[in-house]
């Protein structure tokens, strides 16, 4: 049967058209147990339930708050009003869900009618004014989240730039910031002075005393060199058992004492058994003005050879 027949009943096709296009309301037939057996157009558009399968709907599964026991005529009543709602997962996307219905009985069986309820003003700016607190939650939960997000990746960062056993930079960070401070330097013309270091005959002590306590002595290297280091200066470890450190507006006698003042300390180590065996060589170069990147660390690497060809145990200058 005709979908607009079972609704306008007898009226002729191009008018059941016509009244479906100009009339703003939901029209429903229901059977005798209030379900659907037809709809019309507005209906159609308004539920994301396909066309064939709307049939298959109860009114119990459109409108939430729909009590069938309600829908007793009584008195010679010809109608029922209600305001129903539909359910939200059923309707389209619609800022009201909210319809002022008629029930009423005719011979062809039950009928629907409903129309969407505009709100009043007073109901608007109830909803704006709660929609604006809900956003200004959101807000303020984004923002922590935001926060949240920036401490992370600050988290992150600093793990990728830290070498994990001893906690000082690694060696991507100390290329990174070399490049950096070198440029810096030469610019404003600022003194700076590169150390080397290497761990003297460390392979001995993993041997000796195993590799544990080879990250051990490590570690203990790592955190002297973080005391002796200055906020402006850069310690890395970029290697397994070689440490660089940059010093920042420091001559090369500076960089001198500071290397020897590493070397002794280190000298005096005191880790489990092995107090007094744990030594360093140490290379301490200046930047010059012909430097690039290369030759700067290159003259303080020939330093530390040196120092390493020497007897070891010592601070070398080039
Ligand atoms: P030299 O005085 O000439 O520097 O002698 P060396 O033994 O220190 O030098 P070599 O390059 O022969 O050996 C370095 C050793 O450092 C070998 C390697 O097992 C050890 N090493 C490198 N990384 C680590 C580490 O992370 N933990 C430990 N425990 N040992 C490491
Ligand atoms: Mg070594
Ligand atoms: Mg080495």
């Amino acid at each position: 049967m005709n979908m607009y027949n079972d609704i306008y009943s007898n009226a002729p096709y191009p008018l059941n058209y016509f009244l479906d296009k100009i009339c703003n309301y939901i029209m429903l037939n229901l059977d005798e147990d209030y379900n659907i057996i037809g709809f019309n157009e507005k209906f159609n558009n308004l539920v994301k339930v396909e066309k064939e399968d709307i049939k298959e709907l109860k009114l119990k599964s459109v409108f939430s708050n729909i009590n069938l026991n309600e829908i007793n005529f009584e008195n010679n009543e010809i109608f029922k009003k209600f305001n129903l709602f539909f359910i939200d997962e059923i309707i389209k996307n619609q800022v009201y869900n909210d319809y002022i219905c008629y029930i009423f009985e005719l011979r062809t069986g039950y009928y629907l009618i409903g129309i969407e309820r505009k709100p009043e003003q007073s109901e608007i700016i109830t909803k704006i004014s709660k929609l604006n607190n809900e956003l200004a939650n959101m807000t303020r939960e984004l923002k922590k989240k935001n926060s949240k997000l920036k401490k992370a990746n600050q988290k992150i960062e600093e793990l990728l730039r830290t070498d994990k056993l001893t906690g000082l930079s690694n060696r991507r960070h100390f290329m990174e910031y070399f490049a950096k401070i070198i440029s810096n330097a030469k610019r404003h013309s600022l003194p700076l002075s590169l150390v080397m270091c290497d761990l003297d005959k460390f392979k001995n002590i993993n041997d000796s005393y195993g590799h544990d306590v080879g990250d051990k002595v490590l570690e203990n290297v790592g955190e002297l060199l973080r005391d002796e280091t200055r906020d402006e200066d850069l310690a890395a470890r970029i290697g397994g058992e070689e440490f660089t450190i940059i010093l920042n507006g420091t001559s090369l006698e500076d960089g001198k004492n500071y290397a020897e003042r590493v070397r002794k300390k280190v000298s005096k180590l005191d880790i489990n058994q092995i107090s007094g065996n744990i030594t360093i060589s140490l290379g301490v170069s200046k930047l010059k003005e012909s430097d690039d990147q290369e030759s700067f660390l290159k003259r303080a690497d020939k330093a530390l050879y040196k120092a390493k060809n020497n007897g070891r145990n010592q601070v070398c200058v080039l």
